[in-house]
């Protein structure tokens, strides 16, 4: 099923020009129990609803970025780049402040 995905840099796009990352998940200190690892590499949440998952823009600009995504209808939310707060609303691609 195709549909559009919006890349923080080069705007909406068709989701074959991405790759999936997967869900967005918090690393584990170093030092963490064996059991938080595991649980880190092998176990994943699997939200049914929104849940933040990794994108990478294979096709174009060739950036990792974060969306949230409802998983029940495949409705990309938001996108936004990694380590900033995501919009509470879509907003139209904007020039990443790393270009400058
Ligand atoms: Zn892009």
């Amino acid at each position: 099923m195709s549909f559009l995905m919006p890349c923080p840099h080069c705007g909406p796009r068709d989701v074959y020009e991405f790759r999936w990352g997967g869900e967005q998940s918090q690393r584990p200190a170093p030092g963490a129990p064996p059991e938080t690892w595991g649980d880190y590499l092998y176990f994943r949440t699997n939200e049914a609803g929104e849940q933040r998952e990794w994108w990478f823009h294979r096709a174009g600009c060739r950036r990792w970025f974060l969306a949230v995504r409802d998983t029940r209808v495949n409705e990309v939310k938001r996108t936004f780049w990694p380590g900033a707060t995501p919009p509470t609303q879509q907003a139209p691609a904007v020039e990443d402040p790393s270009d400058v």
